[in-house]
């Protein structure tokens, strides 16, 4: 598809507030449905389809689209140039107030999850792949690159944090290749990165709201000592904390940003 041909013929300026930068290269489309390896088996639901462009390479190679799309003039674009394909469902709303669990209900299939989404929704979605994490296989997405580091961070770096944590805790995330700002229209200020990512089949989290509290008391002062932070947090359970770090092994010296991943399970694990 000629994306900015299809731009110009329905007169459509791209709109930043809805973070609307098109992916014009035809080899990277290409190199998403490669590394996608999607089947004729698969139902797809697919975020901000834009015009199509990634969408028409899903139908091509898939059982159904579900193609969610917040613009209603897009929306118009898209039923006019996919009118009559039986394959596609367009649905006029928002990715983060879509029912996963209804949609994998009607299809009686877990869901393939793909999307050039709008970065300024990353968060929103990566919370709603987590707590929906039940109702789909896999999920591809480009997300700007600093995020993904941030996602796939090791302790004691400077982007890990509790994106890193909540991440890490619940998904395997997978990077499979970078997609440079030039081949978006119009071109963003980011780079991006294409990712897959696999909900964990099981975690070691049995006190989920213990790991919110802990990691987000911890890393709004990551560069203080832990043991500054508990002397001085109203919100924690100094007492039951402090033991639980040496019951763990854990210096109370260390900085929030030097603790793995586990330790945070573990310590929340402790409050319950
Ligand atoms: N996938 C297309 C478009 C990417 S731009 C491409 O690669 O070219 C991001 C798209 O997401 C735009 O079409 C925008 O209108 C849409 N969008 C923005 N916020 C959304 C939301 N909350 N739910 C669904 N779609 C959204």
């Amino acid at each position: 598809m000629q994306v900015k041909k299809v731009l110009r013929e329905f007169n459509i300026r791209p709109k930043k507030r809805l973070g609307q930068n098109f992916l014009i290269s035809q080899h990277h489309l290409e190199k998403i449905m490669k590394v996608t390896n999607l089947s004729r088996n698969d139902v797809v639901l697919e975020i901000g389809p834009g015009v199509g462009n990634l969408t028409e390479l899903l139908l091509e190679n898939t059982k159904k689209v579900i193609s969610v799309e917040k613009d209603e003039v897009l929306v118009e674009v898209l039923n006019q140039i996919f009118q009559s394909n039986k394959k596609l469902k367009i649905i006029k709303g928002d990715f983060l107030n879509i029912n996963l669990r209804k949609i994998y209900k009607t299809e009686k299939k877990l869901l393939k999850v793909i999307a050039n989404p709008p970065y300024y929704i990353s968060t929103q979605i990566i919370e709603k792949l987590i707590n929906e994490r039940k109702y789909y296989k896999t999920a591809f997405l480009s997300f700007q690159k600093e995020y993904v580091q941030r996602m796939l961070a090791t302790p004691a770096t400077k982007n890990y944090g509790r994106l890193t944590i909540f991440t890490q805790v619940y998904l395997n995330v997978e990077f499979l290749f970078k997609i440079p700002k030039s081949v978006f229209y119009p071109v963003p200020v980011v780079d991006s990165m294409f990712i897959s990512i696999r909900p964990k089949k099981v975690t070691k989290v049995k006190n989920e709201n213990g790991l919110h509290i802990v990691t987000r008391e911890f890393f709004c002062k990551r560069r203080k000592k832990i043991s500054t932070i508990l002397k001085n947090s109203s919100m924690l359970p100094t007492v039951k904390i402090n033991r639980s770090l040496s019951d763990l092994n854990i210096d109370p010296n260390s900085r929030p940003e030097e603790l793995s991943v586990s330790d945070y399970i573990n310590i929340a694990n402790s409050l319950n």
